[in-house]
């Protein structure tokens, strides 16, 4: 199968992590930056980094920007570059783009312009650190809706051998554990007569305020 091909304009934090990220995780990676010295920091480190102004349509042609399977907008704090740049990929016919904002109406900007696919990172890491901060056993938080969540958790010593049928968080609190994580490996899905150990990590599904009860009546 063909590995699919990432292109990530705009080579800030954000931009060369995220071209980082997916290098690990094998795919190929053009890396896009108006800036000569930003370009030639990664460019060990993606398939190819090139230094492009991505709002020069024939630079963006040129490059064959339209058959990457996805391009990644990664430029925030210009506001202007950014929805010109998501403006010529959509044109240019690109499959999927997917857009960095840095602000409600920014996201807006761009969600108007038909971007598949708007992201907050700053945003959002504020959320999840905030959850982190408050809920010391939680790991991880990710918001499915405005109503509804997954978290990530540690099973604390107060559920040690427990089964999930005595805890009953569907029945208790609404919410379901739909992974466990052991140090043998993950049970996906887990039944009623699985049970917790201290450390296990327990991934829990439901509404924002049935995870809430949950975190506050048993962690
Ligand atoms: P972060 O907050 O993630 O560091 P920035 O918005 O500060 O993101 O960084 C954006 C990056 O995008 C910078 O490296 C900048 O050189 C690059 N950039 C800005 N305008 C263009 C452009 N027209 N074409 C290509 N790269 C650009």
């Amino acid at each position: 199968m063909k590995t699919q091909q990432f292109a990530v304009i705009g080579l800030g934090r954000f931009g060369s992590s995220l071209a980082q990220e997916l290098m690990e995780l094998g795919y190929e990676v053009l890396g896009i930056d108006k800036n000569e010295e930003v370009v030639e920091d990664i460019s060990e480190l993606v398939t190819h980094a090139v230094v492009a102004d991505s709002t020069d349509e024939e630079v963006l042609r040129s490059l064959g920007i339209r058959n990457f399977d996805c391009c990644i907008v990664a430029i925030g704090a210009d506001i202007q570059t950014s929805i010109l740049t998501a403006i010529l990929l959509k044109e240019l016919g690109v499959k999927t783009v997917v857009a960095k904002a840095i602000s409600v109406l920014h996201g807006r900007a761009l969600d108007k312009l038909g971007i598949d696919r708007v992201v907050y990172p700053e945003r959002d890491m504020g959320i999840r650190v905030a959850h982190q901060l408050v809920t010391p056993n939680l790991l991880d938080y990710i918001e499915l809706s405005d109503d509804y969540s997954i978290v990530e958790m540690k099973v604390p010593a107060c559920l040690h051998n427990k089964t999930l049928s005595t805890l009953n968080a569907r029945v208790r609190f609404g919410c379901s554990i739909v992974a466990l994580q052991k140090e043998a490996g993950v049970i996906i899905a887990p039944t009623a007569l699985d049970s917790l150990q201290m450390g296990d990590i327990m991934v829990i599904i439901g509404m924002n305020d049935d995870i809430d009860r949950f975190e506050e009546e048993v962690i």
